[in-house]
């Protein structure tokens, strides 16, 4: 089983909700924790315990913050090239931006994939520009340490998030790449996914080999981190093929995608033998009328309701279907999104699915439309 929390939104920048994700805290515990008890004792002598966690709480703080400065790049990017930005979820060694859309060409996927490790690049050498002022000060400062730590994990960052598989930037640039090189958008995106796969059982094998040949100290975090990660990046992976999908499915699925066969009836048809005959072997609550082969409306059990038994006999659907309008009758290629709010206006949340000759090719609900597109 899989416990989903929603993540949490900390802030907004530059009108986009920025959130963490539950998983990302305990990473930040554990960052907080090996630069604290590892690596500052290893290379800062004569500090207090609190003053190691002080400046490790500082150190993995201004990391997330290289994280967010990362993300916001392929944001503003991404805001240039004409996208919405839904929101930014943080995790400490990446992030994920979403966006309404994908990008219109590969050119501005190729823009918004570089946006990210160009920032991070960029902090790496701001980082290091202050590590030599700070070096040249006072090499043996926890501010030397620091902005030397900082330097290396943006350019980490930078390098790491190059890596070839989607959903990290170098796996955007390689679609963007696919894209231009072949021009299938859709085949593009679903190599770069399973390159991202690859790239993530590769780090998860590599992290234990490492953990279980592992001989002294602090080293064994780099295997935990390269689990971590690993883990991190699959799910990742699976989760932009699902999103992927969705967005495809919903652009791309028809009316013909998710009709039915429906037995139809007569006008002539009495309520009576509608009601005695064909319900109980159809249990619908609708159903088409074809009139010479031509569909004509749709009788809606609802309706009958109204009518006293006594008339039954008497009134036939034509007296009570419901004529086939423009929102009753669908085009097998019609958009199935466009056919949910088709059907949601026309009071009887069904249509006819109607071929271009005029002829009933299917019948179609609401319930089977959004079974379809939540699937
Ligand atoms: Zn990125």
């Amino acid at each position: 089983m899989r416990i989903r929390l929603k993540p949490l939104t900390i802030a907004r920048i530059f009108d986009i909700p920025v959130k963490i994700s539950y998983g990302w805290m305990p990473i930040f515990g554990l960052h907080v924790y090996a630069v604290s008890v590892y690596y500052l004792p290893r290379h800062l002598h004569d500090f207090s315990t609190p003053e190691y966690w002080f400046l490790g709480l500082v150190t993995t703080i201004l990391l997330f913050l290289s994280v967010l400065g990362h993300e916001l790049g392929h944001a503003l990017f991404a805001r240039a090239e004409g996208l919405h930005i839904h929101d930014i979820t943080l995790h400490l060694f990446g992030g994920l931006a979403r966006f309404d859309r994908e990008a219109p060409t590969p050119i501005a996927d190729f823009k918004i994939g570089v946006a990210g490790p160009a920032t991070s690049f960029l902090y790496g050498l701001i980082f290091f520009l202050l590590n030599l002022v700070s070096v040249y000060i006072h090499p043996s400062r926890p501010a030397a340490l620091l902005t030397n730590y900082l330097a290396l994990t943006n350019l980490i960052l930078a390098v790491f998030n190059l890596l070839p598989g989607y959903p990290l930037d170098g796996g955007r640039i390689l679609r963007a790449w696919l894209w231009h090189r072949y021009g299938d958008f859709q085949a593009a995106t679903r190599w770069a996914i399973q390159a991202g796969r690859g790239i993530a059982y590769v780090l998860i094998a590599c992290g234990a080999f490492w953990v279980i040949t592992w001989k002294t100290g602090a080293d064994i975090f780099i295997g935990i981190w390269a689990i971590f990660v690993g883990v991190f990046l699959k799910d990742a992976a699976d989760g932009s093929f699902k999103y992927w999908r969705s967005l495809y499915e919903a652009e791309h699925l028809r009316v013909a995608d998710a009709m039915n066969q429906s037995v139809t009836i007569s006008p002539e048809m009495t309520i009576e033998e509608l009601i005695q005959t064909v319900l109980p072997q159809h249990r619908q609550p609708s159903f088409p009328v074809l009139h010479q082969h031509q569909f004509v409306g749709i009788v809606s059990l609802e309706r009958l309701r109204s009518i006293p038994r006594q008339r039954w006999p008497q009134v036939t659907t034509r007296d009570v279907m419901h004529p086939a309008s423009a929102g009753l009758a669908l085009h097998p290629q019609t958009p199935l999104s466009e056919a949910e709010s088709l059907l949601r206006d026309n009071n009887v949340g069904y249509a006819g699915v109607v071929d271009d000759q005029g002829r009933l090719v299917g019948f179609i609900g609401l319930l089977e439309i959004r079974k379809r597109l939540a699937s």
